[in-house]
């Protein structure tokens, strides 16, 4: 299996925040935040570490520095992931993936894309709604062509159709969740979910 569900009480707690329909954007851009730190914490614990050396005040010793990752944020939602990501991999470097959803077939339309070289890097895709999974595999196919080989998606929430559009199309891709909801309802929004990502996270509707 490709998805990993974060069981940790911190994850719940936030995913609580997000998933209360009274959360206003503040409160909610706040707890995005918190949760993805799990997220992070998870998706990196096998990543390639550089080994440096490093002086303490009292002698020398082995260190490691964590060395070429790469975010990229599913627009727009995945840029309510980001700066969690940014606090914890201040070097990482940053992609933007613009897909758009069109809302009467659910499928994705590119309208912007700009990463940097992934080739050996360790590429974190930011898409919190894994929904039909359509933005999700697009945005890993544009990865690959940059070169990625070892990608991570970090998601807040996951729908049963979206994991196994993973599976099917990158079942490489190692995916990072916080919840694994029921269903999608007719329009392809996530049950129980939290709603729209990108309206709730900037005040939009
Ligand atoms: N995108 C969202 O923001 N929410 C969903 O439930 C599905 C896709």
């Amino acid at each position: 299996m490709n998805l990993t569900v974060i069981d940790h009480p911190l994850t719940r707690h936030y995913l609580t925040i997000l998933r209360d329909e009274t959360t206003g954007p503040e409160t909610f851009r706040s707890a995005a935040r918190s949760l993805t730190y799990t997220l992070v914490l998870e998706a990196t614990k096998r990543l390639t570490l550089a080994e440096v050396t490093v002086k303490t005040p009292m002698e020398e010793t082995t260190g490691y520095r964590v060395d070429n990752v790469v975010a990229i944020a599913v627009l727009r939602a995945g840029l309510g992931m980001l700066d969690a990501v940014l606090d914890m991999i201040p070097d990482c470097k940053v992609g933007f993936a613009g897909v758009q959803r069109d809302e009467e077939t659910a499928t994705p339309m590119e309208y912007y894309s700009k990463f940097p070289d992934l080739s050996s890097a360790s590429v974190l895709i930011l898409e919190p709604m894994l929904a039909t999974g359509g933005s999700l595999s697009w945005a890993v196919d544009k990865a690959k062509e940059s070169g990625a080989t070892a990608i991570h998606a970090l998601c807040v929430v996951t729908a049963p159709d979206g994991v196994a559009r993973m599976y099917d199309d990158h079942p490489d891709v190692q995916i990072i969740a916080a919840s694994h909801d029921r269903d999608l309802n007719d329009v392809k929004y996530i049950l129980p979910g939290l709603g729209d990502m990108g309206d709730r996270l900037f005040g939009t509707t």
